[in-house]
């Protein structure tokens, strides 16, 4: 059975590194729709350069365009066998728009990660990420150094990741994402869980609640 897992979570609750570990994990791709409209502004498409204007303000792409990127995406091969979202849905429309388009397909294994507001604003603030390969800094040597561990390209202050603008998407996720929690919970494969502790600590709460859900035992 296909694992299809959307992971939802404030901004810098952790949902990027922990997509990306997941994903790997299982040999599923990990989806990000911040990571797809980041490739696009850099590729200085049409679809980019407005998208950037929206991030940078700390708004939200309209439903329209991220619904269709994300129908496309999960029609690629690679995707029927599982996926992981990460930044999709952020609003109810997505998510109601998610739902039609998983029509036929294994259920939508959900996961909140939670994290208190005033974390939130510690890791935004001193988030870095790589200018080349678009990875989260994770370690102490690497913030120090500026320099990417895995491709050693130069790393930076995401562009949205400025006071002002964390501040508008924290107001943005409050009104239009956390709904999201009440529209999934009723759902037998709904699980929130505590994402204020270590990453290798969150990794492992993950795996282990996504198996327990989705009827796997074995958590790797
Ligand atoms: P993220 O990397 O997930 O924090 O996304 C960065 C920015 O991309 C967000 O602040 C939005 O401006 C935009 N974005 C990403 N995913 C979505 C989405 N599902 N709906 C609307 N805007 C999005």
């Amino acid at each position: 059975m296909a694992l299809n897992v959307i992971m939802l979570g404030a901004p810098g609750a952790g949902k990027g590194t922990q997509a990306e570990r997941f994903a790997r994990a299982r040999r599923i791709p990990k989806i990000s729709t911040g990571d797809i409209l980041r490739e696009a502004a850099q590729a200085g498409t049409e679809l980019g350069k407005r998208a950037k204007a929206v991030m940078d303000r700390g708004e939200l792409v309209s439903d329209e365009i991220m619904i269709g990127i994300v129908k496309e995406r999960l029609d690629q091969p690679d995707a029927a066998a599982g996926f992981v979202l990460d930044g999709f849905p952020r609003t109810v429309a997505q998510a109601q728009a998610l739902d039609s388009i998983m029509q036929g397909r294994s259920p939508l294994v959900i996961v909140d990660i939670d994290v208190p507001e005033v974390e939130l604003i510690r890791r935004l603030g001193s988030r870095l990420v790589c200018s080349n390969c678009a990875s989260n800094a994770t370690t102490t040597e690497e913030a120090t150094s500026l320099v990417c561990a895995k491709c050693g390209g130069k790393l930076v202050q995401r562009s949205d990741d400025k006071e002002a603008t964390v501040r508008e998407r924290l107001a943005v996720y409050r009104a239009k994402t956390m709904p999201l929690v009440d529209f999934y919970k009723a759902r037998s494969t709904f699980r929130s869980i505590n994402g204020a502790s270590t990453p290798d600590g969150v990794a492992k709460e993950l795996a282990r609640t996504i198996d327990s859900v989705s009827g796997n035992g074995a958590s790797r």
